[in-house]
């Protein structure tokens, strides 16, 4: 999976209506510069509407995205699910052009891989814990203490041998 996989080039638009289907793997978020995710697995389709001088893009994402829980840190797999539109304006006027949403008539091309990558951030929640996940399961804290607090114990009865003598 490479960048370039995510760019739509609307010169090659024959119909007017064209959908897109993307499998992302680990791969997507490699892809990234510090990404917030670096596993998991999403199926993405986009479907693209070109008019006179608009384009629409209709996202619909579904799969998971793996992360560990805040708190226990027990891997936990986080539901993507939720549909996205963007609407861009095709203009030959180099200021709009700047601007977001807007692509260069003689150059339609336009990479869904951030506003991808935007939407499975959007898409999780304020915090990735174990009850917001797939399973919803309470945290299950191990307590890597309870031998400790043995051989803790030992030592406290070694010292009160000790003291007793
Ligand atoms: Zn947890």
């Amino acid at each position: 999976m490479k960048l370039s996989d995510f760019d739509i080039d609307f010169n090659k638009f024959k119909n007017e209506k064209d959908s897109f289907k993307f499998q992302l793997k680990d791969t997507f978020f490699e892809l990234k510069d510090n990404s917030l995710f670096d596993q998991g697995e999403v199926e993405v389709i986009v479907q693209c509407e070109k008019f006179e001088n608009t384009l629409v893009l209709d996202y619909s994402l579904n799969g998971h995205i793996n992360s560990l829980c805040e708190r226990c840190l027990n891997d936990i797999k986080i539901k993507v699910n939720s549909v996205r539109q963007d609407v861009l304006k095709l203009t030959l006027n180099d200021d709009l052009l700047k601007e977001e949403n807007y692509l260069s008539i003689n150059h339609p091309i336009f990479s869904v891989y951030d506003p991808i990558y935007e939407q499975i951030c959007l898409d999780m929640p304020t915090r990735i814990i174990c009850k917001n996940s797939i399973t919803q399961y309470e945290c299950k804290i191990n307590h890597p203490n309870a031998h400790k607090n043995n051989a803790v114990d030992e030592r406290w009865s070694e010292l009160k041998k000790l003291i007793e003598k």
